[in-house]
């Protein structure tokens, strides 16, 4: 059985690569009707906070994952923090010190470096020389006596490491390029190095999907294994291990979380709906045909196969994500696509008095908002006209729409619409048209000083449509105040 692991460290606000990894993961696990362990990797109290494992499982939640073991829903490996499980991994690294899979080094900070920096002017690799391998018990009397406190450093193995990446086919380190390294901290802490793969090797993990910056971790991991399954750690298998592609941004730099682009937040609070997010970023790295961009996740989970992710960079696209976003916003019901406005039309994002909201005026012209929105919060400006007491002050569409001529075709246009029998939009058109047609006016040109006498804006919503949603009454008042 597939049993995969999203594994996030809680360090500040969720950013769209960790989305993106937990995505593929879920898809992953749900397509092989496997299982999906949410483990929290929160070893390192200085970087960690309450309040980012918070924002992640709420942002789990919001894009509508859901995890078989891990948080709130809990497992036969509880618990799923790693914070809670520290006795577990001191004892795993008491265990491979036993077992002569990790020793301990001496060597200070200082003295690593200037060993590195000979071994970089000799043009050698410059990773751990090994000098701590095999220390005598006097060597050792000796370091201890000097009060220096060690590291715990994991052995590996003097043969070449290779493994076949599901994403990158077969790849191959050497001894060189991969050194010994630190499992716990000269205080005792344990490591990533450690934690990660104990808990994949007791959980049962069997595919570990994540990002290409952990590819170096993995050749060590591998290693690890082995030692594990020797000492009794874990089922003794090793996973399989498939390195998603990295997202790139402005300038073809990497996607860094620093980035705002990257903040999940951001996108929430933009009014993206969760499936048009997850559905551009399941495209970072994987499609579901050449020619179909938009999909739901129903049918990303049908499809998904981790041997069709590409292994090329992928090139974060904020502008095809608005797009695939407004598809979905355009698919939902339109019940849906009301209800869903529903935060984008209260305080602190809608700047009308909450009383003068009318939810029928709302559900009117709501279809017609349905198919021009790219997100949600645009929603706003788009229908404030009918819920303010006067239209929006913008000084430039003002100017652009108020030429010389517009009094008097407001004038005529006032005139005209005050005639209509029934206030219903092919009326208004035609009333609009016609006032047009005396002052040798096109329809367009007639439109817009309408337009920014009803709306304060240059674009928006279909007019007429608006107009008749807005009333006679209060369309020719803002007329009449337009010409004032
Ligand atoms: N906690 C690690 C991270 O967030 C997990 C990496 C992994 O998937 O192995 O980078």
């Amino acid at each position: 059985p597939v049993r995969v692991r999203f594994c996030p460290s809680p360090t500040g606000n969720p950013h769209v690569g960790l989305v993106r990894t937990a995505l593929f993961n879920w898809a992953f696990a749900r397509h092989h009707k496997g299982t999906l362990v949410f483990r929290i990797e929160d070893t390192d109290a200085a970087r960690d906070s309450e309040e980012s494992y918070n924002q992640l499982l709420d942002a789990m939640r919001w894009l509508g994952f859901d995890w078989d073991e891990g948080p709130e829903v809990g497992g036969p490996h509880a618990p799923y923090r790693q914070s809670q499980r520290m006795d577990i991994y001191a004892d795993v690294a008491r265990k491979l010190q036993e077992a002569g899979h990790a020793y301990r080094c001496y060597c200070t900070t200082e003295e690593l470096e200037a060993r590195r920096e000979a071994a970089r002017a000799a043009g050698k690799p410059s990773g751990y020389d090994g000098k701590c391998r095999e220390l005598s018990a006097e060597q050792i009397a000796a370091y201890e006596a000097e009060g220096r406190t060690p590291i715990v450093r994991f052995r590996m193995p003097d043969q070449p490491i290779t493994f076949t990446d599901l994403v990158r086919g077969e790849l191959t380190f050497s001894p060189e390029n991969v050194t010994d390294y630190g499992i716990l901290r000269a205080n005792g802490a344990p490591l990533y190095t450690l934690v990660n793969p104990v808990d994949d090797a007791l959980m049962e993990i069997t595919h570990v999907l994540r990002g290409e910056d952990l590819l170096s971790s993995t050749p060590r991991q591998i290693a690890l294994y082995a030692a594990l399954a020797d000492i009794g750690v874990g089922n003794g298998s090793t996973p399989q291990f498939g390195h998603l592609p990295y997202v790139m941004g402005e300038g073809n730099k990497k996607l860094s979380k620093r980035d705002p682009q990257s903040s999940l937040n951001l996108y929430r609070e933009r009014g993206f709906l969760p499936e048009g997010l997850l559905n551009y970023l399941s495209l970072l790295g994987w499609s579901l045909a050449e020619d179909r961009d938009i999909f739901t996740m129903e049918e990303m989970v049908a499809a998904f196969d981790i041997k069709d992710v590409n292994a090329n960079p992928a090139r974060f696209d904020l502008k095809k994500c608005e797009h695939i976003n407004a598809e979905h916003l355009r698919r939902l019901d339109v019940k849906d696509f009301i209800e869903a406005c529903g935060p984008w039309l209260k305080p602190p994002h809608a700047p009308w008095r909450p009383e003068a909201f009318d939810q029928a005026a709302f559900e009117a012209i709501a279809p017609h908002a349905q198919t021009r929105l790219t997100v949600l919060s645009d929603i706003t400006a788009n229908v404030d006209f009918l819920f303010l007491d006067e239209p929006v002050e913008d000084e430039a569409s003002w100017q652009k729409a108020m030429k010389e001529g517009s009094d008097a075709l407001l004038r005529t246009a006032r005139a005209k619409l005050a005639d209509v029998a029934e206030w219903q939009a092919d009326a208004l058109k035609e009333a609009v048209l016609a006032a047009g047609e005396e002052h040798g006016l096109k329809l367009g040109k007639a439109q817009a000083p309408v337009r920014v006498a009803i709306t304060g804006r240059t674009v928006g919503l279909p007019l007429f449509e608006s107009l008749e949603v807005l009333g006679r009454e209060r369309t020719l008042a803002r007329i009449d105040a337009a010409l004032a």
